[in-house]
C-alpha cells in the first residue's frame, strides 16, 4: 500500500528544512506520495517536485491557506493545485501582505512584556521574508530561554489574550476555496479538531464549505490526537467527505508525529487520493 503524506512545511513558510530536504526526510520516513503545503505560499513547489522525482516519490503540489471564519483562524489546504494559476498566486500574495506589520506589532507587545528585539530575533529564523510567522517568534523565544519549547511560547505569549497576540484578518473561506478551485485543486479543511468551535459552529463551517464545492477534510494529521482520528472519521462518513492524511511536519524533532509513526486512515473512508496514482 502506498504511504501518502499530504501536509508538510518547508522553510518557504514556517518549517526549518528547504523543500528538497523535506522531500528527503519524508522519503526516509517511508513516504511514497508526498505534498508540500506551505502556509500562504507556493514558492517551494518547483524544487519540491524535482526533489520528489529524484527520490522516486509521487508528488502532489499543495498549499495551506490562512482563513478567518467566524472570527477564528481556519486552515484550508489545497491539493493538486496548479501553482502558477494567476488567481491563486494573487490571492496568496494578498493573504501574505499583512504578515510583516503583524510581526512588528507582535514584537512591540513582546517588548512591553519585557522581551525586546523579537522582530529581529524572529527574522533570523525566516527563510522567506514574505512569510514571517508566529512560529518564527516561538523559535526565537525558545532560543533566548524565555520558554522551554514552542508549544509553551504559544501558550504563554502567542495565543489569544496573551501579551504578544495580535489579531489578524486572513482570507475568507469563499476566497480560499475559490482560489484553490480556480487552480484546478481540491480544497481540504485542515485539522478540523484544532478549532474551538462547538458542534453547531463546526457543522456550519462544513455546510458552507460544501456549498462552496468542498468535499474533503483531514482525518489523520499530526495536529489531531489519536482520539480525534475516530471523531473525524465519523464526521467524514456522516457528511460524505473524502479523507486526507498528513503529518503537518515542520521540523525534525519539533514533529508532533514523525513520518513513519503516523497512523493510516481508519477503515471505511475514501482517501482523497483514491484515483490519483
Ligand atoms: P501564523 O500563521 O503566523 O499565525 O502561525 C501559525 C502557525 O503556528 C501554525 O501553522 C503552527 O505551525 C504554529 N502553531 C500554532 N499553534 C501552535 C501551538 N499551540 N504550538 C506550536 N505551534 C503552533
Ligand atoms: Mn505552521
Ligand atoms: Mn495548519
Ligand atoms: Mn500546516
Amino acid at each position: 500500500m502506498l504511504k501518502v503524506d499530504l501536509h508538510c512545511h518547508s522553510n518557504v513558510s514556517d518549517g526549518v528544512l528547504a523543500p528538497a530536504a523535506v522531500a528527503a526526510y519524508a522519503r526516509k520516513g517511508g513516504v511514497d506520495a508526498w505534498a508540500l503545503t506551505d502556509h500562504d505560499e507556493v514558492k517551494g513547489i518547483k524544487a519540491a517536485r524535482q526533489a520528489a522525482a529524484a527520490l522516486g516519490m509521487r508528488f502532489v503540489p499543495g498549499v495551506e491557506i490562512s482563513v478567518t471564519w467566524a472570527n477564528e483562524t481556519v486552515h484550508v489546504v489545497g491539493l493538486q493545485i496548479d501553482e502558477d494559476a494567476p488567481q491563486l498566486v494573487q490571492g496568496l500574495a494578498a493573504t501574505r501582505a499583512g504578515r510583516d506589520a503583524r510581526g512588528r506589532e507582535i514584537a512591540n507587545q513582546l517588548a512591553r512584556a519585557g522581551i525586546p528585539g523579537a522582530y529581529e530575533g524572529a527574522l533570523k529564523y525566516v527563510g522567506n521574508p514574505d512569510l514571517l510567522s508566529r512560529t518564527h517568534f516561538a523559535r526565537y523565544l525558545v532560543e533566548i530561554g524565555a520558554c522551554a519549547n514552542t508549544p509553551e511560547v504559544f501558550r504563554k505569549y502567542l495565543s489569544e489574550g496573551k501579551p504578544g497576540y495580535v489579531p489578524h484578518r486572513w482570507a475568507t473561506l469563499a476566497d480560499a476555496v475559490g482560489w484553490i478551485r480556480s487552480a484546478g485543486g481540491i480544497p481540504v479543511i485542515a485539522h478540523p479538531g484544532r478549532y474551538r468551535f462547538d458542534r453547531t459552529a463546526e457543522g456550519a463551517l462544513f455546510d458552507e464549505f460544501k456549498q462552496l464545492g468542498g468535499n474533503t477534510i483531514e482525518v489523520v494529521t499530526g495536529s489531531h490526537t489519536p482520539d480525534q482520528y475516530g471523531v473525524y472519521a465519523e464526521v467524514a462518513k456522516r457528511h460524505g467527505f473524502l479523507a486526507s492524511r498528513g503529518t503537518d511536519f515542520h521540523a525534525p524533532g519539533e514533529a508532533r508525529v514523525e513520518f513513519d509513526k503516523l497512523a493510516p486512515l481508519p477503515a471505511g473512508l475514501t482517501p482523497v487520493w483514491h484515483d490519483w496514482f
